[in-house]
């Protein structure tokens, strides 16, 4: 098939696409529509010529929206598409072809990701309506860390909590893993042992042994592990019963604060945004110093804990925004792990160019090495798309 693989991520409010060509020589079409039912919705992405556009919708609902986002695509017709689906529960160990059976397990996991699978089967009514006759294949961000063993996944509850209600680690960012420490083995010759670090709004870390995740950081929801932009990671389980009994919290007050107002946000009081952190504790601000240092503090801590899962470390992979971008934060972190016989150097770490493949590390034999690498989830959906229609990978 040269035709293009739609990949589409469908939010509540948003849709989020890109149209990603056979060959790595055609251009990528990308863009997204938000405010989606809040009767001002907007299309805003990239043309074939780099130049973005901005496009008010009014009052649009997901098919209409659809509708929109295929009139930009510059007359390419897409041959399949890939829809990002949240959660795959323990039934979905890889992509899938969408049929109305398997509209119904998503539907039947909605209950372990009540914010986002309905919504990513709304994007599936939406284009299976819009294009009856291509194929649909469903991406889970959890198929990845199915590998996990039992030791890895399982909490210390009772054990029918776990067999009658799902109640386990699934673990996110599946996409992301996987597509980075495949870059890490390829780049180094060798099917390793990684530890990735996705560090971006969201934030996850996981071990990667030849190609399988063995172990990582987020839970039965995507709410466990490291800080994030206003998630607050882990926290002591008997949190939630403290906050109820001595503030009187409600069940959604308590979740509310912990996914929206915590992390990065919650400890600075300023913002979730790590460039404006940064900036701010160039300043000496704080609050800002400390949400950097908590931040570091937990994904090394995270890293540590998680090399018990590898038979041997090859390296370290960075990637999502902060990953890709902070030099600041790449060099805390790895400051914090001196045991693991890393040696960044400084000097590359500072070069790394957004949007590049790097080596930051003084690349002295038999030590393990240190990446930067740019995730690519959308040319990941699109290759296991290709893949599962039986076609070669770009
Ligand atoms: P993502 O969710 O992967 O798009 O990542 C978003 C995060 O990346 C935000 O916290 C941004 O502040 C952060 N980020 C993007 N560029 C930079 C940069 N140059 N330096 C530090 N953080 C950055």
């Amino acid at each position: 098939m040269n035709d293009p693989v739609l990949v589409i991520n469908c939010g509540s409010s948003s849709i989020k696409y890109a149209l990603v060509p056979a060959t790595a020589d055609q251009p990528r079409l990308t863009g997204l529509v938000e405010r989606l039912g809040s009767g001002d919705a907007l299309l805003k992405g990239v043309d074939s010529h780099g130049d973005a556009f901005t496009i008010g919708l009014g009052d649009v609902g997901h098919v209409q929206a659809l509708r929109a986002i295929l009139e930009r695509l510059e007359g390419r017709r897409p041959g399949a598409v890939g829809h990002r689906i949240v959660h795959g529960g323990e039934r979905f160990t890889r992509a899938t072809l969408i049929d109305d059976d398997v509209v119904a397990a998503i539907e039947q996991t909605s209950a372990l990701a009540p914010l986002h699978n309905p919504a990513n089967l709304q994007g599936i009514a939406a284009t299976r309506s819009l294009f009856p006759a291509l194929p649909q294949v469903a991406v889970f961000d959890t198929a990845f860390h199915q590998s996990l063993p039992p030791r890895a996944y399982r909490y210390a509850l009772p054990e029918s909590l776990y067999r009658d209600h799902g109640i386990r680690r699934y673990g996110f960012h599946g996409t992301s893993h996987a597509f980075v420490s495949a870059r890490a083995d390829a780049l180094s010759g060798l099917s390793g042992g990684w530890l990735t670090a996705h560090l971006g709004n969201g934030c996850s870390t996981a071990a990667v042994w030849e190609g399988k995740s063995l172990d990582t950081s987020m839970g039965l929801t995507p709410l466990e592990g490291l800080v994030m932009g206003t998630r607050s990671g882990d926290v002591d389980p008997g949190l939630h019963a403290h906050l109820a009994r001595q503030l009187g919290w409600s069940l959604e007050r308590i979740d509310e604060v912990l996914n929206r107002e915590s992390g990065l946000l919650g400890l600075s009081g300023l913002t979730n945004d790590m460039r404006e952190l940064e900036a701010a504790a160039d300043r000496e601000n704080a609050g800002a110093m400390l949400a950097i240092e908590v931040f570091c503090y937990r994904i090394a801590k995270s890293l540590a804990a998680l090399s018990c899962a590898l038979p041997r470390l090859d390296g370290i992979v960075f990637t999502g925004g902060i990953g890709e971008n902070s030099p600041r934060v790449r060099e805390q972190v790895i400051a914090l792990l001196p045991h693991f016989g890393l040696d960044l150097e400084p000097e590359a770490n500072l070069a790394t160019v957004r949007g590049r493949e790097a080596r930051i590390d003084v690349q002295t034999p038999n030590r393990p090495v240190l990446w930067v690498i740019p995730t690519d989830e959308e040319g990941r959906i699109a290759d296991e798309t290709r893949q599962l229609l039986g076609e070669t990978p770009r």
